[in-house]
């Protein structure tokens, strides 16, 4: 099976937020359980700086629509399709 997976570019991103509030994933997380964590939120900021929150267990990953990618300001994120079982 192929799934989405967001890659940053830790050398670019400023840790702006943008991408982390772009998500439409995120958003309807956001929506539903009240708050962002590692554990519901696809894309988050840690430490000043954009991370991809992926887990092959998890059953809600990055669908790969690309709004993140367009938002952010810097240019930072690029998109990789990965195989898993
Ligand atoms: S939008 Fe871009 S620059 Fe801003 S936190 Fe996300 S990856 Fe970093
Ligand atoms: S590609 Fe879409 S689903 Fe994936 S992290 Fe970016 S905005 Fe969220």
């Amino acid at each position: 099976m192929q799934i989405y997976r967001i890659r940053i570019n830790h050398n670019l991103c400023t840790g702006c937020n943008v991408c982390v509030v772009s998500c439409p994933i995120n958003f309807n997380k956001l929506k539903k359980e009240g708050k962002l964590t590692d554990k519901n939120a696809v894309i988050l900021v840690k430490n000043g700086i954009a991370i991809s929150v992926y887990d092959d267990e998890r059953k809600v990953n990055c669908d790969g629509c690309g709004v993140c990618i367009e938002a952010c300001p810097q240019d930072a994120i690029e998109l990789e399709i990965i195989e898993v079982e």
